[in-house]
């Protein structure tokens, strides 16, 4: 497989391009929710074949109760951040439809988390399977077990490109637009995977 790394903001110039090949099809059998809210989730896994458990997991979060998958991104490549000696990650920012509520929303995140064998042992350890709730409709929450838009997701490359892939305009809360952090990632090494 071809590991072409490219800067965070090559990589999602050239991912622009692809975005609208790359939407899930919507079933004809699964209608929206009738209330439904627009989040984005990021996906991540570094053990055990990372690269199929991410897919794995977009499978898994297509699902979701009440919930329709509008589009996944492409794969990234990306350097493990926070401790030293990690294996590379697999990463992807996938956008859902859905009338779960955003703490409801996180619970079946964690539920995939554990269905693939995840264990939180400490903070940024190695993990078959990472599920963050990027964004919430323009939510801004701060409780105890979640808060968005996910605190750190503007300083990660691994986030900003896969996000810009499939929502170029999206904006965070709080933040301004996604876009305007690209500079800020661009010297953290992330790879788009080829299809
Ligand atoms: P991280 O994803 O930051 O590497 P974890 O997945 O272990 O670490 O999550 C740590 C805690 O972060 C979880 O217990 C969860 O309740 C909390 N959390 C707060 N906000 C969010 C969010 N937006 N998405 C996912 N988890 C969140
Ligand atoms: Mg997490």
């Amino acid at each position: 497989m071809t590991r072409g790394h490219a800067s965070a903001s090559a990589t999602a110039a050239n991912a622009d391009r692809q975005a609208s090949e790359r939407r899930v099809d919507a079933s004809p059998l699964r209608a929206l929710p009738e209330v439904s809210h627009l989040a984005y989730i990021a996906l991540g896994a570094n053990l055990a074949d990372p690269l199929a458990q991410v897919r794995a997991a977009a499978t898994a979060l297509a699902s979701l109760p009440a919930s329709r998958l509008l589009s996944v991104s492409s794969l990234y490549r990306t350097a493990p951040v926070g401790i030293r000696g990690q294996s590379d990650f697999i990463n992807a920012v996938a956008a859902l439809a859905t009338g779960l509520g955003a703490l409801q929303l996180l619970d079946a995140l964690f539920a995939i988390e554990r269905l693939f064998g995840r264990h939180r042992e400490y903070l940024n350890a190695p993990r078959t399977l990472d599920l963050d709730l990027l964004l919430y409709d323009d939510a801004l929450i701060d409780s105890p077990r979640l808060r968005v838009p996910h605190p750190r997701m503007h300083l990660r490359a691994f986030v900003i490109a896969p996000l810009l892939e499939i929502a170029p305009q999206a904006s965070i809360p709080g933040r301004g637009q996604a876009a305007a952090w690209l500079p800020a990632v661009s010297m953290q090494r992330i790879a788009r995977l080829p299809d």
